[in-house]
């Protein structure tokens, strides 16, 4: 299924935040197209806001694979394990362990917690999903050039990123200087050159976390974090960078400026993707608001709706609009992503091919929207096979549920009682039989056999 040089691939274009255009997208490297996506931070549950770019940008990565083939993407996804709210849960909740140990107790929960959500949404794992603990050399690293290369200073026990040394600071998210002047609390930002200069070091005092660097022993500032990480794993210049539209300003803006001026680069992804926000009657659902639900309580507890949703209807709930609108978040979303998953068969891809409605729907940035509408129009026309394939490229393939030899054998039996049944006409108990089975799950379907025109009947397992 990867895209064979030569053969007709679909143009993939690709919405870009950069030029606030959709355009053909190009990669620099079509053997090794990479995209880096902001991951999470790990000191609490994820929330179901959170989980939107989780899943878009898992549908982008099935697609760029089937486009350009598994082993020439590279998707790197950060864990963000350095945060001053992690410091603040550690103390919280770990007050027996030493610092040290409690932030890693709570990290290491986290991060756990994050992965299992990510899978029970069916997300792929991404190729890479670097830490920032382990990225600290890779940061110093970036620090040291921009400090050499005048783009960087220290103040008052920081090192602070020099906004007005770069000339078009600011693209990305259009923002101009001055006007984040006007806004600035002059005060407390007294020992920075321009209000807008932000921190790419800050020293730890005993009591915090921190790493031995040439200005002390401190711990890195947010934004420095992902450009370390993806220059590492992905280079100077990439193909796609990805997050939520919070994101644009001040970490995306911010990750453009450390990563453009300490390498020399135009561009430091050619593609920048935001998703719209998760909303609950209007406002983006988000910790500080309240408002939110975390994936771990819709999958496993009752507290939306009064019972739990599966992971694949709350993928389905999410893929129903276009990512870069927003979602206005509802228990009639998800019945309405239940019921039509419920509608489509488990079936096998076997060696089918994606349909090429779907694959272009997804191809024209991403529009899921028509792409479910194809894969139902699929589901309904019978080719199953065709439509396994196509499902697998959203990610919201229904299981087939891995049925045990000895229950195969029993349900077997039964469908054959029930053929017996039917030559003796009766009927009433046939159907009871097929009714029983139906309840159970399995789901019968009779033919004849073309040779022999006698019925037979086969069984698959429903949702
Ligand atoms: P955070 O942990 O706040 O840095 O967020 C992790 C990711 O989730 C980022 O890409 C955010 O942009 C995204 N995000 C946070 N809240 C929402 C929301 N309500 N809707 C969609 N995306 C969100
Ligand atoms: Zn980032």
């Amino acid at each position: 299924m990867d895209g064979q040089p030569g053969s007709p691939t679909p143009e993939l274009k690709l919405y870009n935040t950069l030029t606030r255009e959709k355009t053909a997208f190009a990669p620099i490297d079509p053997q090794n197209v990479r995209m880096y996506v902001c991951g999470p931070t790990v000191y609490d549950f994820a929330h179901i806001g959170n989980a939107r770019p989780v899943i878009v940008f898992d549908v982008l990565f099935r697609l760029l694979n089937h486009v350009y083939g598994g082993d020439r993407v590279t998707y790197a996804r950060n864990i963000t394990d350095v945060d001053d709210k992690i410091n603040a849960r550690a103390l919280r909740d770990y007050p027996g362990l030493s610092l040290n140990e409690a932030i890693r107790a709570v990290t290491e929960k986290t991060e756990k917690q994050f992965l299992d959500d990510a899978k029970s949404l069916g997300c792929l794992e991404p190729t890479v999903q670097p830490r920032a603990t382990d990225n600290i050399a890779q940061m110093i690293e970036i620090i040291e050039k921009l400090i050499a290369n005048g783009h960087a200073y220290t103040a008052a026990g920081e090192v602070l990123f020099d906004t007005k040394s770069m000339a078009d600071y600011g693209q990305l998210s259009k923002r101009n200087l001055d006007e984040q002047q006007a806004g600035a609390r002059i005060a407390v930002d007294a020992h920075k050159k321009s209000p807008g200069d932000f921190v790419l070091w800050k020293l730890s005092s005993e009591s915090e976390p921190g790493w031995e660097s040439p200005w002390g022993r401190g711990r890195p500032g947010w934004h420095i974090e992902c450009s370390a990480m993806s220059g590492r794993y992905l280079g100077d210049v990439f193909d796609i960078h990805g997050g939520g539209l919070d994101l644009i300003f001040p970490h995306h803006e911010n990750e453009i400026a450390q990563s453009r001026c300490a390498h020399g680069t135009k561009v430091m992804a050619n593609v920048w993707m935001h998703n719209g926000f998760l909303q609950v009657e209007g406002r983006k659902m988000s910790k500080s608001e309240g408002n939110f639900v975390t994936i771990y309580e819709l999958l496993h507890t009752e507290k939306f709706g009064g019972r739990q949703w599966p992971g694949d209807v709350l993928r389905l709930a999410m893929l129903m609009t276009h990512y870069r609108e927003p979602i206005d978040f509802s228990i009639k979303r998800l019945e309405e992503a239940e019921r039509l998953l419920a509608k489509w068969p488990a079936a096998d891809a076997a060696d089918a091919q994606p349909d090429a409605a779907v694959i272009n729907a997804l191809a024209d940035d991403l529009n899921t929207v028509a792409a479910i509408q194809a894969l139902h129009a699929l589901a309904q026309s019978g080719d199953h096979a065709t439509f396994a394939a196509s499902a697998a490229l959203l990610g919201v393939l229904p299981e087939k549920a891995e049925i045990d030899e000895a229950v195969a054998i029993e349900i077997d039996r039964r469908v054959k009682a029930r053929l017996e049944l039917l030559k003796a006409k009766n009927f009433a108990e046939a159907d009871k039989i097929r009714d029983t089975l139906l309840a159970e799950g399995i789901q019968l379907k009779d033919g004849k056999d073309s040779a022999t025109g006698e019925r037979v009947t086969k069984w698959e397992v429903k949702r």
